[in-house]
């Protein structure tokens, strides 16, 4: 018999703040900056697209950051989400070291985006905002905004990528189920999208067409606010209630984590399991390693450069300071949809730049590989976004056997994979590839941004 061992939380025990790591960085990151006047951006310049909430959460330096009853109340839907031990992975690879993961497929949305939506929307509904624009890609974060949206009356309208729209129907129809307006982008409502429409009728868009395109919406009028799902500040705020339960829940079982590791898109996830344990290093002197895990084929992280750069493809954002492949870099076509962004938050680049946290790369191949196997011993079907952080919680539990000693893994699982069979499909039957990426051409799209930080 396989044992199962969930460790599990009442409802009323769930933490009650979220933690603000920017109250503890030894170095803060550099101010994000206005790209004509290059300037640090105040609140007046993101107000038209921003809640004045988030903004002053985006740079608060206050370290618990309460939770909105009414926050609490929706998260109390799926929430707190459960931590496993995965016995069935340990019995299979053999290993000393005991493996956790805390698994976010839960939400209505199946994924660990729900946190930050909730609490966007709750702040523009405050704030009488009646409509909010977005963007997304393969459909989660659209997914998890809708679900929210619809919860406080906001009408929202999410641009997603034609070619995804046509491709990859599910989420939209999920996000419709939620009530959410989804257009295929480029698209004629816009000035942007009519612009790429010219120049090409047939242009299959892309997520910095599409951040484009909701930007503008936004920016037409003041009852439309904009919202954006990893990246910033107080994204990775909200979801740093992922690592308080994760904190609270290994409490209960005497274990304490030597390493901590999250997939790693815009930063959200991973930042969210990690920071309260970060936390803890810096307060209580604890050791734990914290990895970041990036898919090969957009290795910014690894290979990438620390410098100031736009948050989109079109260069609209304010420049971020930031770990980055430059804006202009198109990833191959991996099924970790989540992960194929240029950049990295500016939390996230400080603390890699101060070696406070590890990053690391793994090819597609060795992703799926891991995945399916987690699915066989442990039952969920993990997104493939998720399989990276599985594929180096399985490196570190081979490396406790080489080396004779047990440690304490814990990673995040971040989504389900239900929406992403066909992925595992072509895995099965040999049509997945690792993607190899030279210095060359990572060098072209690095070598275009402006030296703005000197090294
Ligand atoms: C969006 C997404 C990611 C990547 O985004 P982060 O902001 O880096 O967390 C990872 N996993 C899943 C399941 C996602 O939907």
């Amino acid at each position: 018999m396989h044992k199962i061992n969930r460790i599990n939380l009442e409802g009323h025990e769930m933490p009650t703040h979220w933690y603000n790591i920017l109250a503890d960085m030894p170095n803060k990151p550099l101010p994000p900056l206005h790209p004509l006047t290059l300037q640090p951006v105040g609140p007046e310049d993101l107000a038209p697209l921003f809640p004045m909430e988030l903004i002053k959460q985006e740079v608060s330096s206050e370290r618990w950051i309460e939770i909105p009853e009414e926050v609490y109340d929706i998260y109390r839907i799926w929430r707190p989400t459960p931590l496993y031990r995965a016995y069935n992975l340990e019995k299979q690879l053999d290993t000393p070291a005991k493996i956790y993961y805390k698994y976010e497929g839960v939400s209505p949305a199946g994924s660990h985006k729900p946190n930050t939506a909730v609490a966007q929307a709750y702040y523009n509904w405050k704030e009488g905002i009646k409509r909010i624009t977005t963007e997304t890609g393969a459909g989660q974060w659209g997914s998890a905004l809708s679900f929210a949206t619809q919860l406080f009356g906001i009408q929202l309208q999410v641009f997603m990528v034609k070619i995804s729209y046509m491709q990859k129907p599910y989420r939209k129809f999920m996000m419709n189920t939620w009530g959410a307006d989804v257009i295929p982008s480029p698209s004629e409502l816009t000035e942007s999208g009519r612009k790429i429409l010219e120049a090409d009728p047939n242009s299959p868009g892309s997520l910095g067409i599409a951040i484009s395109e909701a930007v503008e919406m936004a920016m037409k009028d003041p009852n439309t606010h904009y919202s954006l799902g990893s990246v910033l500040n107080h994204v990775l705020l909200h979801q740093t209630i992922i690592g308080l339960e994760a904190l609270k829940q290994l409490e209960k079982t005497g274990d304490y984590p030597d390493v901590v590791i999250g997939c790693f898109g815009g930063g959200s996830n991973f930042g969210g399991i990690a920071f309260p344990f970060l936390h803890l290093n810096f307060m209580e002197n604890k050791h734990t390693r914290i990895v970041a895990v990036e898919p090969a084929s957009c290795p910014k992280l690894t290979r990438g450069a620390f410098q100031y750069d736009f948050g989109d493809v079109a260069g609209f954002t304010p420049l971020i300071p930031m770990y980055t492949l430059g804006h202009e870099f198109t990833p191959a076509a991996i099924h970790a949809g989540g992960l194929r962004y240029h950049g990295a938050g500016a939390i996230v680049s400080q603390l890699l730049k101060d070696k406070l946290i590890e990053a690391k790369a793994v090819g597609q191949l060795e992703t799926f590989e891991a995945g399916s196997l987690f699915a066989r011993v442990e039952g969920i079907i993990p997104a493939p976004e998720s399989n990276h952080a599985i594929a180096v919680a399985i490196q570190e539990a081979k490396k406790a056997k080489e080396e004779g000693r047990s440690k304490t893994i814990l990673f995040n699982l971040s989504g389900h994979g239900f929406f992403d069979l066909g992925a595992y499909d072509q895995y099965f039957s040999g049509k997945l590839e690792d993607y190899s990426i030279s210095d060359q051409e990572i060098a072209k799209t690095v070598g275009k941004l402006k030296k703005i930080i000197q090294d």
